[in-house]
């Protein structure tokens, strides 16, 4: 509980809950909590920010896309399932445990399992992003990969950007085909779906999906006009050798 530095109320809180299944009561008690709250409370508002920002740049549309953040080894704040991003509130965000069973009343994403199998797998991250974002997916259907050296920026961000099987949204399926490629990757495309990035923070993990973007949108406009020229060796080189030292372009 190192988020808050109030465990024995959190703990309380938990307790409360499991007693009485009193969901409201569990908030009651998390207000009393001044620290947890003041850090959560942080934290809803920069996904609420995100979940904004990333409607607002039609990364999803209607009630697509789902965000995510690991509070604590057992806790996690969610996006609620069935609702536009562009549309909610930090009040709408949702806490559940490690097993995806809410902490709060409300319904988690229904992508909830894709996210806790990404955290269970990488203990380095905080945060998951998951878009629909047009033109990366209009690539993933056409099957034309993001490849690692067409672009700088795509190369200091993230190489070459891997596509998972095919998954049906909002199913199982999407914890099961991200396994593997998440161990290696903070930035992977889902079949026919959408996109998926993570980081240390929900800042570094929207960045990701907006470079992601910005990329599979320069690929596909190239691709309308010629071919894209791929770099050089030579290039690709002294490149990472650049993003070795400078993390951001
Ligand atoms: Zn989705």
């Amino acid at each position: 509980m190192h988020i808050n530095g109030n465990s024995y109320i959190v703990d309380y809180a938990m307790n409360t809950i499991s007693m009485t299944e009193n969901k409201s009561m569990i908030t009651t008690v998390y207000k009393r909590c001044e620290t947890s709250v003041m850090t959560e409370e942080k934290l809803r508002s920069e996904m609420i920010v995100i979940a904004h920002r990333m409607y607002n740049k039609e990364l999803v549309a209607a009630t697509g896309g789902n965000i995510s953040y690991r509070l604590d080894k057992n806790r996690f704040l969610l996006t609620p399932t069935g609702r536009c991003k562009g549309d909610l509130t930090e009040d709408d965000l949702l806490v559940c445990d490690e097993e995806g069973k809410p902490l709060e009343e409300g319904v988690i994403t229904s992508e909830a399992s894709m996210h806790l199998e990404a955290y269970l797998r990488r203990p380095d991250i905080n945060a998951i992003v998951h878009a629909h974002p047009p033109y990366t997916v209009a690539l993933s259907m056409a099957g034309i990969p993001i490849e690692g050296n067409l672009l700088p920026e795509a190369i200091i961000a993230f190489g070459q950007v891997p596509t998972s099987n095919f998954a049906i949204p909002s199913t199982n399926e999407g914890a099961i085909v991200i396994r593997k490629l998440i161990d290696t990757h903070n930035a992977l495309i889902l079949d026919r779906h959408g996109a998926v990035t993570v980081g240390k923070s929900l800042r570094n993990a929207y960045y990701l999906m907006e470079r992601l973007e910005y990329i599979s949108k320069v690929i596909y406009l190239a691709r309308c006009i010629g071919v894209p020229k791929p770099l050089t060796k030579d290039q690709i080189r002294r490149i990472q050798a650049v993003g070795a030292v400078k993390k951001e372009t």
